[in-house]
């Protein structure tokens, strides 16, 4: 059986103990292969091959920066399909779902293929006399991103093409459910001529994760994943006087107003909360109605769900795969009978689905739930899979007042005919990142991606101008020319002249 083996320096590097971890196919419930598990000295040999990297990489041109990320993008694109096929073979996600992630990493490659206007720095010229003054935005150094599962491929593409295209050096500790992409990605890295040691990947687990964290090298962390790891990541890498960004988990909600179309509705609806099995950090796992609008948006929803079709995410028919483990399964398993005891009505049960040829797959039907109350633990913990709870709310305020209470605050959608509520709501809602009649709010690449509250700890956002500045350091510089005028010691405080 292949192991995945880490990637140092350019190439595959075996691991210095015989600690794996089991990937699955979780269509078939199979284990497909073994990832090996990092120790501290595999971290710090990741670590060392970055730092030698370093200052040939961070004094290359602008040009030779961006062509290796041009020519990264034009190997992506390439390689959309192998590299869908092997999301889809590992996650479960259907191969249309694992394209549509391929795209959106893309798109921040192409967005980081813009570096030299974005590391651009400012002048200002005669600040005093014959004294001009400038900032310029330098690389932070070695920097490492830590992945979950769900987005194996996009997720990691959201920090590494950005962080490296301003000069930084990467070691990269994806998620060990899913590893196979990662490798991938690196090799194709290789062929578009980035230096050896400028990209490294150490697979693994807490082991990996505590040495990046404290590692004296290492610069700043990037963070993906559950939020009692983001704040746990924040806390550490902070305390070892890192820069970190620690994005967690949700609770997104779906407020449909009386006047909504609910045709769209349903639609969005349905789409977002069952979309790669709920296994994304943007699905809409809440859905609040207001006024009468749940009798309407009921039928509508349950409709579309007796259509949907579960399988096998290779087979072109499957709108909705499995979920990532037998583990997980059972988790998500665990809520729905929550739900049931705590007395929410289980319209729609998933717990009973058989998917014919792959009884061993860890799959679990859509279920919905109605008559939610937010004291229950499916209102209050993020389930992170095929389950929607609807909560009714007499009036647009109470909606409101839900999703302000809840510690979550990654996403949220409007849906509504009503252009002056929906101006309100995008206005005096707590969350990141808001749609308006858009179910999945995640930011195009030139723009940042982050939620508020529990789902992110740090400053600043994910990709786009905010991801720029995250991997680099400004530096400000005053000069002045020797004059023959200003010779002479002068003890006095300088002021502009
Ligand atoms: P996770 O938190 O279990 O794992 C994320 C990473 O942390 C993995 O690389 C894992 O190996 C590592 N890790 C796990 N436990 C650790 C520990 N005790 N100490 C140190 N490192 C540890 O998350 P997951 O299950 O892989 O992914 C699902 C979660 O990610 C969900 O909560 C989802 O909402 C969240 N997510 C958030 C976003 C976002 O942008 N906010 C995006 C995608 C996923």
């Amino acid at each position: 059986m292949d192991t995945v083996s880490h990637w140092i320096n350019n190439a595959p590097a075996p691991s210095s103990t015989d600690r794996v971890g089991e990937v699955f196919n979780p269509a078939t419930g199979e284990v497909a292969r073994k990832v090996a598990f990092s120790t501290v000295a595999d971290v710090d040999r990741a670590v060392d091959s970055a730092k030698t990297a370093l200052e040939g990489w961070r004094q290359s041109s602008l040009a030779r920066r961006t062509r290796v990320l041009f020519a990264y993008r034009e190997l992506v694109e390439k390689n959309r399909d192998a590299l869908a096929r092997m999301l889809t073979l590992e996650h479960g996600k259907v191969f249309s779902d694992a394209q549509g992630e391929v795209q959106r990493g893309l798109e921040v490659i192409e967005f980081a293929c813009g570096v030299a206007d974005l590391q651009k720095g400012t002048f200002s010229e005669n600040v005093s006399t014959e004294v001009d003054s400038y900032a310029i935005r330098q690389p932070v150094g070695v920097v490492a991103g830590i992945t979950p599962f769900n987005f194996p491929a996009m997720v990691p593409m959201w920090m590494y093409p950005i962080a490296i295209a301003c000069g930084n050096a990467f070691v990269l500790k994806p998620s060990e459910r899913d590893p196979s992409v990662t490798n991938f990605c690196a090799a194709l890295l290789k062929e578009a001529g980035l230096p050896d040691g400028v990209f490294n990947v150490v697979h693994g687990d807490k082991v990996a994760v505590d040495r990046l964290l404290e590692h004296p090298d290492v610069g700043a962390v990037s963070f993906v994943g559950s939020t009692p790891i983001a704040r746990y990541i924040y806390e550490r890498g902070t305390q070892h006087g890192k820069r970190v960004q620690a994005l967690g988990g949700a609770k997104n909600h779906m407020v449909v107003l009386p006047d909504a179309d609910m045709d769209l509705a349903a639609d969005a609806a349905v789409g977002a909360a069952y979309g790669s099995a709920g296994e994304r950090c943007m699905a809409i796992s809440v859905l609040v109605a207001v006024g009468d609008a749940a009798d309407k948006l009921l039928p509508k929803i349950r409709e579309r769900i007796a259509a949907l079709k579960v399988g096998n995410g290779l087979d072109p028919a499957s709108q909705m795969g499995p979920l990532i483990t037998q583990q997980h399964l059972d988790k998500v398993r665990g809520y729905v009978d929550a739900g049931a005891r705590e007395g929410a009505e289980l319209l729609v049960d998933g717990r009973t689905l058989k998917v014919a040829g792959h009884e061993k797959g860890f799959f679990l039907g859509p279920t919905l739930f109605d008559k939610v109350t937010p004291s229950m633990s499916i209102y209050q913990e993020e389930i992170f899979g095929p389950v929607l709870s609807v909560l009714r709310a007499k009036t647009y305020h109470e909606a409101i007042e839900l999703i302000h209470a809840h510690r979550y605050a990654n996403g949220v959608a409007l849906f509504t005919n009503d252009g002056g509520a929906a101006r309100k709501f995008q206005n005096e809602i707590q969350v990141g990142m808001v749609g308006i009649n858009v179910p999945i709010p995640v930011p195009m690449a030139y723009y940042s991606f982050g939620g508020w509250k529990q789902s992110l700890f740090g400053d600043l956002h994910i990709y786009g101008r905010d991801g720029v500045q995250f991997y680099t350091r400004n530096k400000v510089v005053i000069s002045r020319w020797p004059d023959p005028r200003f010779r002479g010691v002068d003890l006095g405080f300088p002021q502009n002249r």
